[in-house]
């Protein structure tokens, strides 16, 4: 195995599709050793509780009920598809590392890349998609519970934030090692 460096900051990538084929690519070369390494994964384990622990939140609050039936009875969905651009490569990469597949298209050109016939793709989202309140939201649900659901939803974007760090890290020092199954970061990286 050889150990190779990339800093993501300098990564172009002009669509959503560029970002989730970069991803992919970040994958084939670090994510066996990114899955191996013990920093990394116990962030991720974490992540995961996080999310899911959000997602109960929004439940018990009654938010995934009333999107729901806004997604169904009112506007169709507040997942426009300037939203989608906002993932990134890094964020795209952690999705797959917990395990997420990433849609090969849009379902739907006028809406974010990841809105599915199922919903979000994605598992981990960007803190635009965490954070959303809309006046809809605000009107329906009481603010305790908001605030509730927000103070928890910020513990997740915490730790996504140090696991993206963590990860452009380890992947900008060099401190993996590639996949011996790829010909390494200048294959168009
Ligand atoms: S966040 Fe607001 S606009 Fe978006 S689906 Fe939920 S209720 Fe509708
Ligand atoms: S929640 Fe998912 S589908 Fe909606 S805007 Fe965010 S990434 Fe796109």
């Amino acid at each position: 195995m050889k150990m190779v460096s990339i800093d993501t900051t300098r990564l172009v990538e002009r669509t959503v599709k560029d970002q989730v084929l970069t991803a992919f690519r970040l994958c084939e070369l670090y994510g066996h050793s990114l899955m191996e390494d013990e920093e990394v994964g116990a962030l991720l384990q974490e992540l995961d509780l996080r999310i899911g622990a959000t997602q109960n939140a929004m439940s018990s609050a009654g938010i995934v009920r009333e999107c729901a039936d806004c997604a169904g009875n009112d506007q169709g969905t507040c997942c426009g598809v300037r939203t989608g651009y906002k993932s990134g490569s890094v964020l795209l990469l952690i999705n797959l590392l917990l395990g997420r597949s990433l849609p090969s298209g849009p379902s739907d050109t006028s809406l974010c890349y990841f809105l599915t016939e199922r919903g979000c793709a994605l598992r981990a989202r960007h803190v635009i998609c965490v954070n959303f309140i809309c006046q809809r939201l605000k009107d329906a649900i009481p603010h305790d519970a908001l605030c509730k659901v927000q103070e928890i939803a910020g513990r997740e974007i915490d730790i996504l934030f140090t696991l993206e760090e963590c990860v452009n890290k380890k992947m900008s020092r060099g401190a993996l090692s590639a996949s011996p199954a790829s010909s390494g970061p200048d294959r168009n990286l």
